[in-house]
C-alpha cells in the first residue's frame, strides 16, 4: 500500500468564535491510501486548541511505513501498529484509520455502515452550530439555515449568554442544544443556567464545567433537568471509565479518538455505561464528516456540521437532508473527491 498526503487548509464560511478565541481557517492535512489502484482517503483537521500543527501531523506521518502489508488486510492490527509508534498525534492517526476504513470498504466493496451492521435510515437529525458572535451575525446564520436543520447547537460560555439564547428566540423556535466549552466555571449558576435554557428550549448541555473538574459535573449531572454531555472531559476509550457518573453522555469526535476503529469502541463502552452517546466533529471537508456519519445509526444525537461551515470541501459524502443525516450506499465512508 502506497501513503501520500499533502497540507490542504479549511476556509471558514463565517469567522467562528467559541469561548476564548475565534478564527477564519483551520489548518488541514489530507491523506491517501492507495493499493491496486483503489484509493482511500483520510483527513486530519487541526483546530489550534488541539496542539498538533500541519508539521506535527507529517512528521507523524513520515514514520508510518505502509508499503509491506498486503492486503486484503487486518485493519485492527494495522491501527494498533499505527497507534504504538508515538503517544498522541491523535488527528493523525485518525486522518491514517479513515483512509484505511475507506480503501478497506473499498476493497470489500461495502459502506462501513453495512459492515458494521447498523441501518442507514437510523440516523438521528444533526445540529447546526452557531458560534459566539454579534447579535447581527447570529442573527445572518440562522436565518441562512432556517428550514434545512431542526436542531441548533448554540455555543455559550461568554458573559453574554441570555442575550445570544434571546437573540436566536426571536427569530427562530427551533430546539437548541448548548456547548458551553468548559466556559462556566460556578457549578450553582452553571446549574441554574441550564435551568434558564431547558425553558427556553434546550435539549442538552455540552462541557458545562472545565474538563479537569469531574465531582463538579458529578454534582451538575445529578441535578441536571437536561443531559450533560461529556466534551473536553473525555478523549479517547480508556477516559470512559474516568468520568462514570459525572455525565450522562459522551460526544465522540474523529479528530480527537484517533479515528472510526476507536469511535465504534467508545459507542459500545459508552451503552454498557447507560450512557448517551452524541457523535462531534471540528471544521472538516466532507471527508472525515462522512467517515463520522457511518457510525451515525449508533448514535442518540449528531453535531455533523463541520463540511457545512467550510467553502473549500473537496468531496461529496454524507449530505444533510431535512435535518436528518443522510447516507449513500457507496462503499467505505461514502465519499467522491470533487475535480
Ligand atoms: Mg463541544
Amino acid at each position: 500500500m502506497k501513503l501520500s498526503y499533502y497540507l490542504y487548509d479549511l476556509y471558514l464560511r463565517h469567522t467562528f468564535g467559541v469561548a476564548g478565541f475565534s478564527r477564519t481557517f483551520t489548518p488541514g492535512v489530507q491523506v491517501e491510501i492507495e493499493h491496486d489502484g483503489v484509493v482511500g482517503y483520510g483527513e486530519a483537521s487541526l483546530p489550534p486548541y488541539l496542539g498538533e500543527t500541519r508539521e506535527s501531523v507529517i512528521s507523524f506521518l513520515r514514520k508510518v511505513s505502509l508499503k509491506d502489508i498486503p492486503a486484503p488486510f487486518s485493519l485492527e492490527e494495522v491501527l494498533s501498529s499505527i497507534d504504538s509508534i508515538e503517544a498522541g498525534n491523535f488527528a493523525a492517526k485518525a486522518a491514517l484509520d479513515i483512509a484505511l476504513h475507506d480503501l478497506y470498504g473499498k476493497l470489500v466493496d461495502k459502506p462501513w455502515y453495512e459492515i458494521w451492521g447498523l441501518n442507514r435510515q437510523d440516523t438521528p437529525y444533526t445540529s447546526y452550530t452557531i458560534g459566539i458572535d454579534t447579535p447581527e451575525v447570529i442573527r445572518t446564520k440562522v436565518k441562512e439555515v432556517e428550514g434545512e436543520f431542526r436542531i441548533l447547537k448554540v455555543k455559550l460560555g461568554s458573559d453574554r449568554d441570555k442575550e445570544i439564547v434571546r437573540t436566536i428566540r426571536r427569530i427562530s423556535d427551533l430546539p437548541f442544544t448548548v456547548d458551553a466549552n468548559q466556559g462556566w466555571t460556578d457549578r450553582v449558576k452553571a446549574l441554574e443556567m441550564i435551568h434558564w435554557l431547558k425553558e427556553e428550549g434546550c435539549i442538552l448541555v455540552e462541557q458545562p464545567l472545565p474538563k479537569e473538574r469531574l465531582e463538579d459535573s458529578a454534582w451538575i449531572t445529578q441535578q441536571s433537568p437536561l443531559p450533560v454531555i461529556a466534551d473536553e472531559s473525555v478523549q479517547r476509550l480508556k477516559d470512559i471509565a474516568c468520568i462514570k457518573g459525572a455525565f450522562h453522555g459522551i460526544n465522540i469526535k474523529l479528530m480527537k479518538c484517533t479515528g472510526m476503529g476507536e469511535a465504534s469502541k467508545m459507542i459500545e463502552a459508552a451503552r454498557r455505561e447507560g450512557m448517551q452517546v452524541m457523535l462531534g466533529c471540528m471544521t472538516e471537508t466532507s471527508c472525515a464528516i462522512s467517515a463520522a456519519a457511518q457510525l451515525a445509526p449508533a448514535v442518540d444525537h449528531a453535531d455533523l456540521d463541520g463540511n457545512l461551515l467550510i467553502r473549500n470541501d473537496l468531496f461529496r459524502g454524507m449530505e444533510i437532508r431535512e435535518g436528518k443525516v443522510t447516507l449513500n450506499e457507496r462503499p467505505g465512508i461514502g465519499v467522491l473527491k470533487l475535480s
